[in-house]
């Protein structure tokens, strides 16, 4: 198998020198690994007995009864061990360390998702797991620090500057380029150097796989996925890149309106070309090439770049990008979770609800089919104060009476 460096003019491997032979030898393994039915076998039996796949493919019954246009069928991600699919490329990653007969694996984490699958794969196989996370977002995701500390890892906060995901990467990548002759780095999207955009893609196209055999036979519209870093998106994606059909949708975070800051949308004209953390690819940085601020209710849509080959795709058009706000977001949330019984992740209500926008003048005759990367458990502190705040509020605050005796 050829490891896909450069997708477009997008892509590649911007590092400095010492960080060529961990990022070559990984390459290797990886390259080499992909060819060897043993490898592929232990990802399989790790994906069914650990993780829980396949993941279903629900029709969505109700909600395209409600909605009066396209059928809406929901790729269930969130079934996945951890509640979504950041697993996937967790365990895959983890698999390759081992082969390399590393002993301990560092990763960087933002809102703590993929911290908490990391922590709990290097749990499951043995390894010493230590995750990077700025000290802002430990501040904000105590509970996610809480787990990833129950699955055994330890927990390093990032101080320096804006104290957030950008910043644990670097820190991640320090640690790398002095501790990789033991150490892997377990990065949690599709994007930085090459080979982890391809290698990424490829352990997340599980999901594509599956919802190919699911959707035989059926006439299909188009998959639509959220879009942070593009890992879930481009897995979802990855087998119907290279056919016409059906449309692709990626949907950025829209948050809460158009201006500077307010929003994580790279792909709506705003990002501009850059070279940031190793790869080349379209980000929301001001005109000293400094990353800017974003926003959105997710914590897992708000990074500032994005993967290179969504990137790609997007410039020749076979990605198309859209937007949802925070509140069409929120709407989604209830909208599913009242017709469905199901409770989509923050992130993936984005998709959720481009899909219902969609499915309002869309052809009954043909299926939406709508990637849910995570379920939204995770996310009541968000949810709760945005939907019912009187209640949530009155509830925390009988908590801390407990506490304060
Ligand atoms: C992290 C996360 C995302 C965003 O990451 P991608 O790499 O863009 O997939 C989306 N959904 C959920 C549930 C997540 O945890």
């Amino acid at each position: 198998m050829i490891v896909e460096s450069f997708f477009g003019s997008f892509g590649g491997r911007y590092v400095p020198e010492v960080l060529r032979t961990p990022l070559d030898e990984l390459e290797t393994a990886f390259r080499e690994a992909m060819e060897d039915e043993t490898f592929k076998n232990e990802f399989a039996r790790l994906c069914k007995n650990y993780i829980g796949r396949p993941t279903p493919l629900l029709f969505a019954e109700n909600a395209t009864e409600k909605l009066g246009g396209s059928r809406i069928y929901i790729k269930l991600e969130g079934l996945a061990n951890t509640g979504a699919h950041k697993i996937n490329n967790a365990i895959g990653q983890a698999l390759l360390a081992k082969r390399l007969g590393k002993k301990r694996i560092i990763a960087e984490t933002g809102a703590g998702q993929h911290g908490i699958a990391t922590a709990a794969v290097c749990a499951k196989l043995g390894l010493e797991c230590r995750v990077y996370m700025g000290e802002v977002d430990i501040k904000r995701q105590h509970p996610n620090v809480f787990w990833m500390e129950l699955y055994g890892a330890e927990v390093v906060p990032v101080g320096s500057g804006s104290r957030t995901l950008k910043d644990a990467v670097n820190e991640a990548l320090r640690d790398w380029a002095g501790s990789f002759p033991d150490t892997h780095y377990l990065l949690g999207s599709a994007l930085g150097p090459s080979p982890y955009p391809d290698m990424v893609r490829e352990f997340q196209s599980v999901i594509g796989k599956e919802t190919e055999k699911q959707i035989a036979g059926m006439e299909v519209e188009a998959l639509v996925a959220c879009v942070g870093g593009g890992s879930n998106a481009i897995g979802f994606f990855y087998p119907f890149i290279d056919k016409p059909f059906p449309r692709l949708i990626g949907v950025e975070a829209g948050g809460r309106g158009s201006l500077i800051g307010d929003n994580a949308c790279r792909m709506d004209g705003t990002g501009k070309i850059g070279i940031v953390q190793g790869y080349k690819s379209l980000f929301l940085m001001d005109d000293d090439g400094q990353l800017q601020a974003t926003h959105s209710i997710s914590a897992g849509l708000d990074y500032p770049g994005i993967g290179p080959q969504l990137a790609g795709l997007g410039k020749k058009g076979r990605i198309e990008f859209k937007k949802a706000s925070d509140t069409e977001a929120l709407d989604a949330l209830r909208f599913f979770a009242r017709n469905e019984g199901i409770i989509f992740a923050l992130e993936s209500a984005h998709a959720g609800a481009e899909a219902i926008k969609m499915a309002h003048n869309g052809d009954p005759e043909k299926a939406l089919i709508v990637n849910m990367s995570g379920r939204g458990d995770k996310d009541i502190f968000i949810s709760a104060m945005a939907l019912a705040p009187r209640d949530w509020i009155l509830f925390l605050k009988e908590e801390m009476k407990i506490y304060e005796g």
